[in-house]
């Protein structure tokens, strides 16, 4: 096992107020020239990052607990990344796998079908984004089985393109007014312990007597579902509601799709969430922290699926460019190098256990979870579970005073989420859990 080494002193320093002058003055220029849709959680601008440290561009250091949502596992600019992208860059930035292939797309793919659940013939194609992951995982499923029908959760989140809005459940910011939704698209209560009480195996029996009554499995072409719900508030579902699913779409001829776009490669201290109740997913759905940063998203899966597509049904011109495959050649070979899901697991270890001891003195910490370096802390005004979402807001707000990146998630908008790049230092996030535990005291 080898260690990070850093470019950047893995140091908090604020020399300006957050945001600085510069800041300042690129967000008058970005008022007056990108679209009002696209939202940015810190109005702070980036002039370098590395490890667990993003360089503003006033000069200022802050602790990076998001990782830019759970992409830049490896940090923001690995060796292994940037040699790799250099090196490709250098050669060609673009052929079109559909036009004249090359290796890197292929070495991709072979690495993820051995990283990935089960031991079954895979097959993988990538593409850009994690929505176009998801919209492809739906077309296979419906080709293959010849149905129509899709199921998807309370609290998911899938994307922001027309199918994946339609699966994904929250109305505002991500779908409000801007309807029609693609058909056939069904949503089923889950599991969210915390709100529901249910063990795994009532809320997995909740959820299947739902799609026979008001579906029927020979109609149902997929399920798909985030194993640790991402967006929607880093909910878990109890023990045994993904292995009951599972067991049922496959004894009925329904393609089981996992999305681990968020919690895939290392983020929940395993490979990917899936392995954690040993659930062996029909197809898997992966972006955000595949490549170290490069754009790239993938679908691998069973290959009598994959291959019942005609050629020239699945593609498209970017898909696995050849600087993202790189790029995610380089992420992979960094993740095992520095043992990534071991350092997963003893992140959630000391940021558990801290958040957990704050629960317990906090009425208003009404629930900690999560997996490894995927953890989340949900609000709720004192003595009920009424969501407050906006202590969550102040929470990150004052954190970011402080030099400290958190970003909220949730349905209901009150959970603070930490996804900490795993390169991390111990001494940066204890750092960072400091100031998010001294917001929450100063906030209570
Ligand atoms: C972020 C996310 C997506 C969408 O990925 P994009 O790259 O933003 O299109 C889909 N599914 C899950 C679970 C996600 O977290």
């Amino acid at each position: 096992m080898t260690t990070p080494s850093f470019r950047l002193p893995q140091k908090r320093a604020l020399v300006t107020e957050l945001p600085g002058p510069k800041s300042t003055a690129l967000t008058a220029r970005r008022q007056a020239s990108v679209a009002a849709g696209v939202g940015s959680a810190v109005p702070v601008y980036t002039a370098d990052a590395d490890g667990g440290i993003i360089v503003d561009v006033d000069g200022n250091s802050l602790i990076d607990l998001g990782s830019g949502i759970a992409v830049t596992s490896v940090g923001a600019s690995d060796p292994h990344v940037v040699e790799a992208v250099r090196e490709q860059a250098g050669h060609f930035t673009h052929t079109c796998f559909m036009v004249t292939p090359y290796e890197g797309y292929v070495q991709v793919a072979e690495e993820l079908a051995a990283m990935t659940p089960g031991e079954h013939e895979k097959r993988t194609v990538l593409f850009n984004s994690g929505a176009e992951a998801v919209e492809n995982a739906v077309k296979v499923a419906r080709l293959a089985t010849g149905k129509n029908a899709v199921v998807a959760f309370d609290h998911a989140y899938h994307g922001r393109t027309n199918l994946t809005m339609a699966l994904t459940a929250k109305s505002l910011p991500y779908k409000k007014h801007m309807g029609p939704f693609a058909p056939d698209i069904y949503r089923m209560p889950g599991s969210y312990p915390y709100r529901d009480g249910l063990d795994g195996a009532a809320a997995a029996r909740r959820a299947i007597s739902q799609i026979e009554v008001q579906i029927g499995a020979d109609e149902l072409a997929a399920i798909i579902i985030e194993p640790i719900q991402g967006e929607g508030g880093f909910i878990v579902p109890a023990k045994g509601f993904l292995p009951t699913l599972v067991d049922w779409a496959k004894s009925n001829n329904v393609v089981f799709i996992a999305d681990e776009v968020q919690t895939g490669f290392a983020r929940t201290g395993q490979w990917f969430a899936s392995n954690d109740e040993e659930t062996v997913p029909d197809i898997i759905t992966m972006a955000k922290g595949i490549a170290g940063g490069l754009p790239l998203s993938a679908i691998t899966g069973r290959a009598d699926l994959l291959d019942a597509v005609h050629p020239g049904g699945l593609g498209g011109t970017y898909g696995g460019n050849p600087i993202a495959c790189a790029g995610a050649l380089g992420a992979i070979h960094a993740m095992r190098a520095y043992d990534l899901p071991a350092r997963a697991r003893a992140i959630g270890d000391i940021a558990f256990t801290r958040l957990r001891a704050l629960q317990e003195e906090i009425p208003a910490v009404g629930d900690v979870r999560g997996r490894g370096a995927m953890i989340a802390v949900e609000f709720v005004k004192p003595g009920t579970n009424d969501p407050d979402p906006a202590l969550a807001k102040a929470v990150a707000a004052k954190a970011l005073s402080e030099g400290v990146i958190l970003l909220t998630c949730g349905s209901y908008g009150n959970v603070v989420r930490l996804l900490p790049p795993l390169v991390i230092s111990d001494d940066l996030l204890s750092e960072g859990l400091d100031v998010l535990e001294s917001a929450v005291r100063s906030l209570t």
